[in-house]
């Protein structure tokens, strides 16, 4: 158990409290169930290779806990159905990922190579070089050091800008030691119509001819419905693995992968024209009757979906009603029949009709802020979890800490 060494030494009594904690928490059910298909997003991974043929490889990413929902769960699933290769946010998830799985590629979208690299050497990482520092230590470290180049084509994030790229020395250095991949990150994907895609992608075509034979990823989750020619040889897709949708105007062959639910409280009677909840967003048109469900911002239910979605209630559909709030939400049970919606129930917040994009839409904000926020903060189940292969393939973590890390950078 995770007590602190100190509690057990010093305070017998706060190791006691605290296994209690663990205990109790162990017993009593879970008020709220975030539900985690992994054969769904088994599914939706080869959807894509699918789409993108043969010719393109299928990076996944999973970083920040892959969207919410559970890094290892989530990786161990992607691994059984062929993915190679893995996008994380920073070392941190790089290095959990590498204690579970030995032999696939984990690539880390950001953290400071020219300090850490020894930490990516012993561990065998990859790092996504994005400032001509990090260029500098890869070049140090030679040929035996994979990475991945960024280049800034117009998002102004990170990455080397194209005229960077051109320069005659690092073209040089680009020629000793090869990035295995370079990427760039759309920023409009998501309209179809957006002339920054062109844009972007001409501009990529570029650096991609000058850096041949080294390979090019352009594309995530929805430049993938932007055609072929946003693909190149690699993309990099999250948002869709988690179904997503990103098909723009096309049919989205995606399957949800969340379902949600979380358990009624209480049911009271509220007579006509009373407010209900902070602000009195809401005042009751008649006498109602008012269930106070067990889920609230703390969750990731999104504070800005106040009054504009409906839950799911056996077969009914039951309108949400007054301000989101920490810990609770309140839904209009008039009209159902008061067999039907006892406290001990649950209702259904995501399933495969209520989507995380319809629930983003009515909240004015991103599906992928909110898978996020809602993975984070729900206790989560997953379903047809296997235990991939590759676990077994995993090496034990080296202990041992590369001293050159210290703070230092590599380069002399
Ligand atoms: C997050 C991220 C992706 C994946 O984006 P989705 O739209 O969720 O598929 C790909 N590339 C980079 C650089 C990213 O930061």
């Amino acid at each position: 158990m995770g007590y602190p060494a100190a509690f057990r030494r010093k305070n017998p009594e706060s190791r006691r409290l605290f296994e209690e904690q663990v205990m109790w928490s162990l017993a009593r059910s879970s008020d709220i169930v975030l539900e985690i298909d992994l054969d769904s997003i088994r599914i939706n991974f080869r959807t894509v290779l699918t789409l993108v043929g043969p010719q393109v490889r299928v990076a996944a990413v999973v970083k920040s806990d892959a969207y919410g929902l559970g890094i290892v769960n989530i990786a161990s699933a992607l691994i059984d159905v062929g993915c190679d290769l893995l996008f994380v946010a920073n070392l941190e998830e790089a290095l959990l990922l590498r204690s579970c799985f030995g032999g696939i590629a984990i690539a880390v979208f950001r953290d400071e190579f020219h300090r850490f690299g020894a930490w990516y050497k012993s561990h065998d990482l990859i790092p996504v070089v994005n400032n001509c520092e990090e260029l500098h230590a890869a070049a140090t470290v030679g040929e035996a050091q994979t990475y991945f180049l960024n280049v800034e084509t117009g998002f102004a994030r990170f990455g080397l800008s194209v005229a960077d790229v051109q320069r005659q020395n690092l073209l040089r250095t680009f020629e000793r030691y090869r990035p295995s991949i370079v990427l760039s990150h759309l920023a409009c994907s998501e309209c179809i119509w957006d002339a920054t895609n062109v844009l972007q992608r001409e501009r990529f075509r570029a650096v991609y001819e000058l850096l041949k034979p080294t390979r090019g990823s352009l594309a995530a989750s929805a430049g993938v419905w932007l055609g072929k020619s946003y693909h190149f040889d690699m993309v990099r897709i999250g948002s869709a693995i988690y179904g997503i949708n990103n098909a723009g105007t096309q049919t989205n062959p995606l399957q949800p992968v969340v379902k949600l639910r979380a358990r009624i409280l209480d049911v009271r009677s509220v007579p006509i024209g009373e407010a209900v909840g902070y602000g009195a967003t809401f005042r009751t048109a008649r006498a109602s009757r008012i269930a106070i469900v067990a889920i609230g911002y703390k969750h990731g239910i999104p504070w800005s979906c106040a009054n504009k979605i409906f839950v799911r209630l056996g077969e009914y559909l039951v309108p949400s009603i007054g301000r989101i709030s920490m810990e609770y939400m309140t839904i209009d049970v008039t009209d159902i029949p008061a067999e039907r919606c006892v406290p001990g129930d649950f209702v259904e917040l995501l399933n495969d009709d209520l989507t995380v994009n319809n629930l983003a839409a009515a909240a004015g904000v991103s599906p992928q802020e909110t898978l996020t926020r809602l993975g984070a903060g729900c206790p989560r189940k997953y379903l047809n979890f296997s235990p991939s292969a590759a676990f077994t393939a995993s090496r034990p973590m080296t202990v041992r800490s590369p001293s050159r890390a210290k703070s230092r950078p590599m380069d002399k």
